[in-house]
């Protein structure tokens, strides 16, 4: 078995075991190669896991774009949360459109009103929840398992792509004909929202386009974080 086949399995492995004992369960997906990588194994498996977005309102036109390339391919339409018009109307009159790039704080904030508020009504009710993140990504996923006690949401968290690489996963994409986001293929390794993602040289690290005017042990969004540090949660021993 190829080295991306045996992935295959455990992963297809893992996401059948959620199905069956963590129902309801759901997947946060950033729309990023990683998500469609697990969104196509979820809906070809035809797997009874829920598909959801952030839609923070600041996501490039390229990311929307492949919210209709999974509903050509797959006929499904992925499930959108967004912020409470209420409280970014209140920031933006309050600090400006782009106060997120005068202090960590303010950034905070920001992804707070736009992502950690609509996640925790994403998650309300749920027994566990999926993401695409890998180790390799980052030095703040460095210790990232593939089984994790969420403390924050008090459920299970899994992360099936914790052990993929970059190139397994674009191999994956390749080989199933995968809708990707057309960002990917201009520089952009990780995308999130517009205004705070930049195209990266070769060689920089994949998420040195994330956040850039920060220092890199920040860069995390809250959607992985309590009190301002990184939950690096429990891992859940195999
Ligand atoms: S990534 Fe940027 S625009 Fe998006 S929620 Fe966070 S600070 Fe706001």
């Amino acid at each position: 078995m190829s080295n991306l086949a045996s992935l295959v399995a455990a992963t297809s492995a893992t996401l059948a075991r959620i199905a069956a004992d963590f129902t309801p369960a759901v997947f946060a997906s950033s729309l990023a190669a990683e998500d469609m990588a697990l969104t196509d194994l979820i809906l070809t498996a035809k797997l009874p896991i829920s598909i959801f977005s952030l839609e923070t309102g600041r996501l490039h036109p390229e990311t929307l774009a492949v919210l209709d390339a999974i509903k050509a391919k797959y006929d499904y339409e992925v499930t959108l949360f967004r912020p409470q018009q209420e409280a970014v109307d209140a920031y933006v009159a309050q600090n400006g459109l782009n106060a997120f790039y005068n202090s960590i704080e303010m950034r905070k904030e920001c992804c707070r009103i736009r992502k950690v508020e609509p996640l925790g009504r994403a998650l309300a009710g749920k027994k566990a929840w999926i993401t695409g993140q890998r180790r390799a990504q980052s030095s703040t996923r460095a210790e990232l398992a593939v089984e994790e006690q969420d403390t924050a949401h008090n459920m299970s968290k899994f992360n099936p792509l914790a052990d993929w690489s970059e190139a397994d996963v674009w191999e994956y994409i390749r080989t199933n004909d995968v809708p990707y986001n057309a960002l990917h293929d201009q520089g952009y390794p990780s995308i999130g929202c517009a205004p705070c993602t930049r195209a990266i040289e070769p060689g920089e690290d994949i998420r040195a386009g994330r956040w850039w005017w920060e220092n890199p042990d920040s860069k995390e969004c809250g959607l992985h974080m309590v009190d301002g540090k990184l939950i690096r949660i429990k891992a859940v021993a195999a």
